[in-house]
């Protein structure tokens, strides 16, 4: 089977194998090596200098580490700015609700891109604001929101910039050189490797000011021990494990520009032959991520006739969220997958399509 949603991915077989190495406690230095590793490559995906930046990693799937980020990274005396427009954007919302902290939304349509002029005088109108929070891939609709302006909206007015980039890591650009103070990020979607190691990349100034809202996903906590060759809790070895290996096959294959352009071929190879049968993109190449697309469900076929039948010939494809379910469904081009693949995947939607 493979798997076409957005994470978790079809696994290489060298990652796969990689689940199959021996057992490790997490109290010996065999473990912090493999935690040092992971931290390591993670930083150098973006070239990112380890005195300035931290990979802090946890147990946990991406919303573990978005989580840990808003909890601990919005300073008690701080307030959020959530830029929302998908389900991603308004899970940053319920978790600064969760936790107490001052926010403001700008809310849009789940089809539309965040307003600059809004966010603007948004950050205009209230001096409280401290940081603004974005999803850099809205997973909802496959749109690319643009963060390069976003952060110089947040450099003009001097606030710091929070970046859910669980489905953008390692395929997508991220210049960290402006305001961004983190960027949370998991193993299991672009990087390729299996669920339940998460990460946070955040400045080392940013946690030395982080506050302590949440016990086990306390940012600040993780990043010290970790600096130690210490963990406060039992982590997900094996997913380490995977970690490792899909990051030395990422650095192996070329780094995030190769995934980019490997991502952006395979997903042209599926819009192409989706609109040579009449389904049409929701968008654009331009506005779109290359990591996953939506498409418009044809007339007169529905969702679950798709899934089933494409499910039937050994590929899951993934729904609409909320409302969106019976308009679009999406086709995610991360993991282990080749061109050969998607001329099959096609082939699949002729014969369903053409029945
Ligand atoms: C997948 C995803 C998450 C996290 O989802 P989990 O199910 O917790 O891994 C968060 N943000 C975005 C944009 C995502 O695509």
């Amino acid at each position: 089977m493979l798997l076409l949603n957005p994470g978790p991915v079809t696994l290489s077989e060298r990652v796969r194998k990689s689940l199959l190495q021996t057992d490790l406690c997490h109290r010996e230095s065999e473990f912090f090596d493999l935690q040092d590793e992971a931290r390591q490559r993670l930083l150098e995906i973006y070239a990112l200098d380890p005195t300035a930046w931290s990979a802090v990693l946890m147990t946990g799937s991406g919303t573990a580490a978005v989580e840990s980020m808003i909890g601990g990274l919005v300073p008690a005396q701080g307030k959020l700015l959530i830029v929302q427009n998908g389900v991603y954007g308004e899970r940053i919302a319920q978790i600064a609700a969760q936790y107490g902290i001052a926010h403001t939304l700008v809310t849009h349509e789940w089809m539309e891109a965040p307003d600059l002029a809004r966010i603007d005088a948004a950050l205009a109108a209230d001096r409280a604001i401290t940081h603004v929070a974005v999803i850099h891939h809205e997973t909802t609709t496959g749109r690319l929101n643009d963060l390069p302006a976003i952060d110089k909206l947040c450099q003009a007015r001097g606030v710091r910039l929070l970046v859910d980039a669980v489905s953008s890591f390692g395929a997508e650009a991220i210049d960290f050189g402006g305001n961004i103070d983190a960027v949370a990020a998991t193993a299991n979607k672009c990087l390729h490797g299996v669920p339940g190691a998460a990460f946070v990349i955040a400045r080392r100034d940013a946690l030395a000011s982080a506050t302590s809202r949440t016990y086990y996903l306390d940012i600040a906590r993780h990043a010290k021990l970790q600096d130690q060759r210490n963990t406060p809790f039992t982590p997900s070895v094996h997913a380490y494990y995977a970690l490792v290996e899909a990051l030395r096959e990422h650095r192996d294959e070329g780094g995030w520009q190769a995934r980019h352009q490997r991502y952006a071929a395979l997903a042209e190879e599926v819009r192409s032959g989706l609109a040579a049968l009449g389904v049409e993109a929701l968008w654009p190449a331009a506005q779109s991520s290359v990591v996953l697309r939506a498409y418009r469900l044809p007339a007169g076929v529905t969702y679950e006739q798709l899934h089933d039948g494409l499910k039937a010939r050994g590929f899951v494809i993934y729904a609409g969220q909320g409302g969106l379910s019976s308009q679009l469904f999406r086709i995610s081009t991360m993991g282990a997958l080749h061109a050969s693949d998607m001329h099959r995947l096609i082939a699949g939607f002729r014969e369903i399509l053409h029945r």
